[in-house]
Protein backbone atom coordinates (compact mmCIF):
# COMPACT_ATOMS: atom_id res chain seq x y z
CA UNK A 1 0.00 0.00 0.00
CA UNK A 2 1.29 3.39 -0.83
CA UNK A 3 1.89 6.37 1.81
CA UNK A 4 -0.63 8.46 -0.18
CA UNK A 5 -3.34 5.77 -0.60
CA UNK A 6 -3.09 4.44 3.20
CA UNK A 7 -4.29 8.63 3.78
CA UNK A 8 -7.61 9.65 5.02
CA UNK A 9 -10.06 11.56 3.02
CA UNK A 10 -9.93 15.47 4.11
CA UNK A 11 -13.26 16.94 3.56
CA UNK A 12 -13.48 21.33 4.27
CA UNK A 13 -17.74 21.93 4.85
CA UNK A 14 -18.57 26.06 5.06
CA UNK A 15 -21.60 27.26 4.68
CA UNK A 16 -23.11 30.82 6.05
CA UNK A 17 -23.84 30.74 9.69
CA UNK A 18 -27.03 29.17 10.61
CA UNK A 19 -27.36 27.23 7.37
CA UNK A 20 -27.34 23.78 9.19
CA UNK A 21 -23.32 22.79 8.56
CA UNK A 22 -22.95 21.90 12.53
CA UNK A 23 -26.54 19.56 12.54
CA UNK A 24 -25.45 18.34 8.97
CA UNK A 25 -21.95 16.93 9.95
CA UNK A 26 -23.63 16.08 13.29
CA UNK A 27 -26.02 13.64 11.23
CA UNK A 28 -23.09 12.71 9.03
CA UNK A 29 -20.97 11.36 11.74
CA UNK A 30 -24.17 9.14 13.41
CA UNK A 31 -24.68 7.28 9.82
CA UNK A 32 -20.96 6.86 9.00
CA UNK A 33 -18.50 5.61 11.27
CA UNK A 34 -15.23 5.98 9.62
CA UNK A 35 -15.61 10.12 9.39
CA UNK A 36 -13.93 12.25 12.15
CA UNK A 37 -14.82 15.93 12.68
CA UNK A 38 -12.14 18.38 14.16
CA UNK A 39 -12.51 20.18 17.14
CA UNK A 40 -11.40 23.67 16.52
CA UNK A 41 -10.39 26.30 18.94
CA UNK A 42 -12.08 29.65 19.35
CA UNK A 43 -12.18 32.60 21.46
CA UNK A 44 -15.74 33.35 20.92
CA UNK A 45 -17.82 32.70 24.11
CA UNK A 46 -19.66 29.01 24.81
CA UNK A 47 -23.31 29.14 24.44
CA UNK A 48 -25.72 27.12 26.62
CA UNK A 49 -25.22 23.90 25.45
CA UNK A 50 -21.93 23.62 24.45
CA UNK A 51 -18.92 22.39 26.25
CA UNK A 52 -15.45 22.42 25.81
CA UNK A 53 -13.56 20.20 24.13
CA UNK A 54 -16.87 18.75 22.19
CA UNK A 55 -18.04 21.54 19.86
CA UNK A 56 -14.61 23.85 20.22
CA UNK A 57 -11.78 24.34 22.19
CA UNK A 58 -12.68 27.46 24.09
CA UNK A 59 -9.61 29.71 24.96
CA UNK A 60 -8.59 33.06 25.62
CA UNK A 61 -7.34 35.81 23.05
CA UNK A 62 -3.64 35.52 24.60
CA UNK A 63 -3.80 31.76 24.45
CA UNK A 64 -4.40 31.78 20.88
CA UNK A 65 -2.27 33.86 20.18
CA UNK A 66 0.19 31.60 21.54
CA UNK A 67 -0.70 29.13 19.59
CA UNK A 68 -0.09 30.82 16.44
CA UNK A 69 3.14 31.99 17.43
CA UNK A 70 3.90 28.55 18.00
CA UNK A 71 2.43 26.95 14.36
CA UNK A 72 -0.06 24.62 16.33
CA UNK A 73 -3.00 25.85 13.63
CA UNK A 74 -3.00 24.54 9.96
CA UNK A 75 -5.25 27.12 9.35
CA UNK A 76 -6.82 30.18 11.51
CA UNK A 77 -8.78 33.16 10.69
CA UNK A 78 -10.86 35.91 12.02
CA UNK A 79 -14.39 35.12 11.77
CA UNK A 80 -17.65 37.73 13.20
CA UNK A 81 -14.57 39.46 15.15
CA UNK A 82 -13.52 36.19 16.76
CA UNK A 83 -10.39 33.72 16.42
CA UNK A 84 -10.89 30.39 15.05
CA UNK A 85 -8.17 27.63 14.04
CA UNK A 86 -7.58 24.34 13.35
CA UNK A 87 -5.72 21.76 14.91
CA UNK A 88 -2.71 21.14 12.30
CA UNK A 89 -1.16 18.04 14.96
CA UNK A 90 -4.98 16.64 15.33
CA UNK A 91 -5.64 16.75 11.67
CA UNK A 92 -2.17 15.13 10.26
CA UNK A 93 -2.36 12.52 12.67
CA UNK A 94 -5.88 11.46 12.20
CA UNK A 95 -5.61 11.69 8.18
CA UNK A 96 -2.05 9.44 8.57
CA UNK A 97 -4.22 6.82 10.15
CA UNK A 98 -6.24 6.39 7.44
CA UNK A 99 -9.07 8.02 8.87
CA UNK A 100 -11.49 10.61 6.79
CA UNK A 101 -11.64 13.92 8.41
CA UNK A 102 -14.22 16.79 8.30
CA UNK A 103 -13.28 20.53 9.09
CA UNK A 104 -16.04 22.97 9.43
CA UNK A 105 -14.53 26.08 8.67
CA UNK A 106 -15.48 29.88 7.15
CA UNK A 107 -14.59 30.42 3.54
CA UNK A 108 -10.64 31.89 4.58
CA UNK A 109 -9.97 28.45 6.54
CA UNK A 110 -11.24 26.56 3.21
CA UNK A 111 -8.97 29.20 0.69
CA UNK A 112 -5.83 28.04 2.97
CA UNK A 113 -6.54 24.49 3.20
CA UNK A 114 -7.25 24.12 -1.05
CA UNK A 115 -3.44 25.64 -0.83
CA UNK A 116 -2.40 23.09 1.49
CA UNK A 117 -3.72 20.11 0.74
CA UNK A 118 -4.79 19.90 -2.74
CA UNK A 119 -6.80 16.58 -2.20
CA UNK A 120 -9.34 18.06 -0.11
CA UNK A 121 -12.79 17.82 -1.04
CA UNK A 122 -14.64 20.97 -0.47
CA UNK A 123 -18.32 21.12 0.34
CA UNK A 124 -20.49 24.57 0.58
CA UNK A 125 -23.88 24.59 2.16
CA UNK A 126 -26.33 26.92 1.27
CA UNK A 127 -29.57 27.66 2.82
CA UNK A 128 -32.66 27.35 0.16
CA UNK A 129 -33.59 31.03 0.50
CA UNK A 130 -32.49 34.44 2.81
CA UNK A 131 -35.70 34.25 4.76
CA UNK A 132 -34.85 30.53 5.64
CA UNK A 133 -31.67 31.24 7.07
CA UNK A 134 -33.03 34.28 9.14
CA UNK A 135 -35.69 32.10 10.77
CA UNK A 136 -32.98 28.94 11.54
CA UNK A 137 -30.57 31.59 13.18
CA UNK A 138 -33.30 32.96 15.26
CA UNK A 139 -34.79 30.12 15.63
CA UNK A 140 -31.49 28.24 16.77
CA UNK A 141 -31.83 30.73 20.11
CA UNK A 142 -28.40 30.67 20.67
CA UNK A 143 -27.14 34.11 19.42
CA UNK A 144 -28.18 37.48 20.97
CA UNK A 145 -30.65 39.98 18.14
CA UNK A 146 -27.19 41.48 17.47
CA UNK A 147 -24.96 38.86 16.97
CA UNK A 148 -27.91 37.31 14.50
CA UNK A 149 -27.77 40.43 12.56
CA UNK A 150 -23.81 40.49 11.82
CA UNK A 151 -24.21 37.04 11.07
CA UNK A 152 -26.84 37.61 8.69
CA UNK A 153 -25.45 40.57 7.38
CA UNK A 154 -21.82 38.47 7.14
CA UNK A 155 -23.61 35.36 5.03
CA UNK A 156 -23.77 36.94 1.67
CA UNK A 157 -19.91 37.78 1.78
CA UNK A 158 -19.63 33.63 2.74
CA UNK A 159 -21.89 32.92 -0.49
CA UNK A 160 -19.83 35.08 -2.60
CA UNK A 161 -17.45 32.21 -2.09
CA UNK A 162 -19.23 29.40 -3.22
CA UNK A 163 -17.76 28.78 -6.88
CA UNK A 164 -14.26 27.99 -5.04
CA UNK A 165 -15.90 24.72 -3.75
CA UNK A 166 -16.13 21.27 -5.36
CA UNK A 167 -19.48 20.56 -4.24
CA UNK A 168 -22.87 22.37 -3.26
CA UNK A 169 -25.35 20.93 -1.16
CA UNK A 170 -28.83 22.88 -0.80
CA UNK A 171 -30.69 22.37 3.09
CA UNK A 172 -33.77 22.39 2.70
CA UNK A 173 -35.25 18.77 3.49
CA UNK A 174 -32.38 18.21 5.82
CA UNK A 175 -32.44 14.68 5.41
CA UNK A 176 -32.15 15.29 1.26
CA UNK A 177 -29.08 17.28 2.20
CA UNK A 178 -28.16 14.42 4.75
CA UNK A 179 -28.04 11.87 1.34
CA UNK A 180 -26.18 14.37 -0.35
CA UNK A 181 -23.40 14.53 1.75
CA UNK A 182 -23.21 11.01 2.49
CA UNK A 183 -23.12 10.41 -1.22
CA UNK A 184 -20.31 12.69 -1.89
CA UNK A 185 -18.52 10.79 0.43
CA UNK A 186 -19.14 7.51 -1.05
CA UNK A 187 -18.30 9.00 -4.26
CA UNK A 188 -14.97 9.43 -3.00
CA UNK A 189 -14.73 6.40 -1.34
CA UNK A 190 -14.79 4.62 -5.18
CA UNK A 191 -12.44 6.67 -6.61
CA UNK A 192 -10.20 4.57 -8.59
CA UNK A 193 -7.15 6.13 -6.95
CA UNK A 194 -8.31 4.57 -3.37
CA UNK A 195 -10.22 1.37 -4.82
CA UNK A 196 -7.22 -0.41 -6.67
CA UNK A 197 -5.80 -0.49 -3.83
CA UNK A 198 -8.44 -1.53 -1.65
CA UNK A 199 -9.27 -4.26 -4.20
CA UNK A 200 -5.40 -4.82 -5.43
CA UNK A 201 -5.60 -9.19 -4.66
CA UNK A 202 -9.40 -8.76 -6.95
CA UNK A 203 -7.68 -7.30 -9.21
CA UNK A 204 -4.85 -9.01 -9.83
CA UNK A 205 -6.36 -12.14 -9.69
CA UNK A 206 -9.27 -10.96 -12.17
CA UNK A 207 -7.00 -9.49 -14.65
CA UNK A 208 -4.79 -12.82 -14.72
CA UNK A 209 -7.62 -14.80 -15.58
P1 LIG B 1 -22.20 28.63 13.51
O1 LIG B 1 -21.44 28.18 12.30
O2 LIG B 1 -23.34 29.55 13.21
O3 LIG B 1 -22.64 27.47 14.37
O4 LIG B 1 -21.24 29.55 14.40
P2 LIG B 1 -19.81 29.31 14.99
O5 LIG B 1 -19.53 30.42 15.94
O6 LIG B 1 -19.69 27.91 15.53
O7 LIG B 1 -18.84 29.47 13.74
C1 LIG B 1 -18.71 30.71 13.08
C2 LIG B 1 -17.89 30.56 11.80
O8 LIG B 1 -16.55 30.16 12.09
C3 LIG B 1 -18.43 29.53 10.81
O9 LIG B 1 -18.34 30.09 9.51
C4 LIG B 1 -17.47 28.36 10.95
O10 LIG B 1 -17.38 27.60 9.76
C5 LIG B 1 -16.17 29.09 11.25
N1 LIG B 1 -15.18 28.23 11.91
C6 LIG B 1 -15.36 27.33 12.93
N2 LIG B 1 -14.21 26.71 13.24
C7 LIG B 1 -13.27 27.21 12.40
C8 LIG B 1 -11.87 26.96 12.23
O11 LIG B 1 -11.24 26.15 12.90
N3 LIG B 1 -11.25 27.70 11.27
C9 LIG B 1 -11.89 28.63 10.50
N4 LIG B 1 -11.21 29.26 9.57
N5 LIG B 1 -13.19 28.90 10.62
C10 LIG B 1 -13.88 28.19 11.56
P1 LIG C 1 -24.69 26.21 11.32
O1 LIG C 1 -23.81 25.22 12.01
O2 LIG C 1 -24.48 26.22 9.83
O3 LIG C 1 -24.64 27.57 11.90
P2 LIG C 1 -26.93 24.77 12.59
O4 LIG C 1 -26.61 23.34 12.31
O5 LIG C 1 -26.67 25.30 13.96
O6 LIG C 1 -26.20 25.71 11.48
O7 LIG C 1 -28.44 25.01 12.15
C1 LIG C 1 -29.10 26.23 12.41
C2 LIG C 1 -30.54 25.94 12.83
O8 LIG C 1 -31.31 25.49 11.71
C3 LIG C 1 -30.66 24.84 13.91
O9 LIG C 1 -31.63 25.23 14.85
C4 LIG C 1 -31.08 23.60 13.10
O10 LIG C 1 -31.81 22.69 13.88
C5 LIG C 1 -31.92 24.21 11.97
N1 LIG C 1 -31.89 23.44 10.71
C6 LIG C 1 -30.85 22.80 10.14
N2 LIG C 1 -31.19 22.22 8.98
C7 LIG C 1 -32.50 22.51 8.79
C8 LIG C 1 -33.46 22.19 7.75
N3 LIG C 1 -33.15 21.47 6.67
N4 LIG C 1 -34.72 22.66 7.90
C9 LIG C 1 -35.05 23.41 8.97
N5 LIG C 1 -34.21 23.75 9.98
C10 LIG C 1 -32.94 23.32 9.89
P1 LIG D 1 -28.31 19.67 16.35
O1 LIG D 1 -28.49 19.56 17.84
O2 LIG D 1 -26.87 19.52 15.94
O3 LIG D 1 -28.91 20.90 15.77
O4 LIG D 1 -29.13 18.43 15.67
C1 LIG D 1 -29.15 17.08 16.21
C2 LIG D 1 -29.82 16.12 15.23
O5 LIG D 1 -31.17 16.60 14.99
C3 LIG D 1 -29.18 16.04 13.88
O6 LIG D 1 -28.23 15.01 13.81
C4 LIG D 1 -30.35 15.80 12.95
O7 LIG D 1 -30.54 14.41 12.77
C5 LIG D 1 -31.54 16.41 13.64
N1 LIG D 1 -31.99 17.68 13.05
C6 LIG D 1 -31.52 18.94 13.32
N2 LIG D 1 -32.20 19.88 12.65
C7 LIG D 1 -33.12 19.24 11.90
C8 LIG D 1 -34.10 19.67 11.00
O8 LIG D 1 -34.30 20.84 10.76
N3 LIG D 1 -34.83 18.73 10.37
C9 LIG D 1 -34.67 17.41 10.65
N4 LIG D 1 -35.42 16.56 9.97
N5 LIG D 1 -33.77 16.95 11.53
C10 LIG D 1 -32.98 17.85 12.16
Amino acid sequence: MSQESEQGTLYVISAPSGAGKTSLVAGMLERDEKLGVSVSHTTRPMRTGEQDGINYHFISRDEFEAMIARGDFLEHADVFGNYYGTSQVWVQQTLARGQDVILEIDWQGAEQIRRLMPGCVSIFIVPPSPEALRERLSGRGTDSPEVVVRRLKEASDECSHALEFDYLVVNDDFQTALDDLLSIVRCQRLRMQVQQVRHAVLLATLSDG
